[in-house]
């Protein structure tokens, strides 16, 4: 199949990295993206030992390294601001760092630069309006009017897949878990060398994403989904924090930037059953969306990219390669969908209080496994 045309739907985390896989092996991909600016919101992401080993795999990470910054382990606060432990965070690349804290617009300049490199044509502000499969290809009709033929077509377009909605408009939708995650940028705390992450009914934490930027996370309950306006989003935030320790509290009197505050209500979703139909597969948050408590949902859109790139370059058939890909998916997509909703639950007071370390090392042992 190494002569295959793919059309890739999304230019996101996942969107891209497949694009880079499947370039490296000889696929040849066009993307588009829905987007005309192609724009990412401005706050970090935190990337754990799977990511690095990805980004090695994928033969990009000094660039991807060179954009974040590196760190070895996570340190988990009590409520009341003691520090309770330092995990180690197991490394997969030795000599490289296990994990990276990256601001999200640094990640997309990385990826969407070793896309191009690797072959891929990028489209902006394109959707695909309706895709025919006849089983020997897939005809594709553009939102600008085109058409084009592909030999597959791979749904990267995230957790309100429009792609998935053509191929199951009957699969579950996502689902609100009742929590909302506020993110701030500041100047960097000397000496802040590890994630930060504080356990209590309001989750919230620390992460370095540059030499000089760090930022500020924030998970609160939001029952019945409140809608926050633009204006007054400073107020709400430190509202949020206001039990919290003096580390935070310290920080929180500098939230005054309505513009700066990035807020979002938090979803889930798990999709059971197959994630591909004929010549048309899903990836990334268009069939498990996480919540972020493990910091997992971009690691485990970036390995979907890469194990699919691999067993379409193995395999006879589309059917046969999509199949074999989901199945070395499953498990972990499935393990952090849950146990990073377990941790909001606990949050919530739905279920006993989770322990966050035991919940890191089970987190980490997981995802060191061979991809
Ligand atoms: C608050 C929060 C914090 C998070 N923190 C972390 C973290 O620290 N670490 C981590 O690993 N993960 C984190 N995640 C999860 C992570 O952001 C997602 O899992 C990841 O972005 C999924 O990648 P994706 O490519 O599947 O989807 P996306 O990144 O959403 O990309 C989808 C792309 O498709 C495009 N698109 C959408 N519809 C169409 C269409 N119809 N046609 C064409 N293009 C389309 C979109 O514009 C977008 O560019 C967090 C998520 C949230 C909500």
């Amino acid at each position: 199949m190494q002569q295959a045309r793919i059309l890739i739907i999304g230019a996101g985390i996942g969107g891209l990295t497949v694009a880079i896989a499947l370039g490296r092996r000889g696929f040849g991909v066009s993307m588009i993206e829905c987007d005309p600016d192609w724009s990412v919101y401005g706050v970090g992401i935190i990337q754990q030992s799977n990511v690095i080993r990805a980004m090695h795999v994928l033969g990009i990470l000094q660039d991807y390294l060179d954009a974040g910054v590196g760190f070895d382990h996570v340190d988990i606060f009590a409520p009341d601001g003691r520090r309770l432990a330092r995990v180690p965070s197991p490394k997969l690349v030795p000599e490289h760092p296990a994990n990276v804290g990256i601001g999200r617009r640094a990640l997309q300049a990385v990826l969407a630069r070793r896309a191009r490199e690797a072959g891929a044509t990028v489209r902006l502000g394109i959707e695909a309006t309706r895709l025919d499969d006849d089983g020997n290809g897939v005809s594709v009709q553009f939102s600008d009017g085109s058409t084009a033929r592909y030999d597959l077509v791979i749904g990267a377009d995230g957790l309100y897949s429009t792609t998935r909605g053509m191929l199951f408009p009957d699969a579950r939708q996502p689902e609100l878990t009742g929590q909302g995650v506020w993110r701030y940028n500041f100047p960097r705390e000397p000496g802040l060398d590890a994630l930060a992450a504080y356990e209590g009914p309001i989750g919230m934490g620390l992460v370095p994403i540059g030499a000089e930027l760090m930022y500020l996370y924030v998970t609160s309950p939001e029952p019945g989904n409140p809608r926050y306006p633009r204006e007054g989003l400073a107020q709400a935030m430190r509202d949020k924090l206001k039990r919290a320790p003096p580390r935070i509290a310290a920080l929180a009197a500098g939230i005054t930037d309505d513009a700066g505050v990035v807020y979002k209500p938090l979803e889930w979703l798990y999709l059971d059953g197959p994630w591909h139909k004929g010549r048309v597969a899903l990836l990334g948050d268009a069939v498990h969306a996480t919540t972020p408590h493990l910091g997992q949902g971009a690691g485990m859109a970036i390995e979907d990219g890469i194990v699919l790139a691999e067993e379409l370059a193995q395999q006879a058939t589309p059917q046969a390669a999509f199949t074999a890909w989901q199945a070395r998916r499953v498990e972990r997509c499935r393990y952090i969908v849950d146990h990073s909703k377990l941790i909001g639950d606990s949050q919530l007071g739905l279920r006993p209080p989770v322990d966050q370390s035991a919940a890191v090392r089970g987190m980490f042992e997981m995802i060191a496994r061979p991809l």
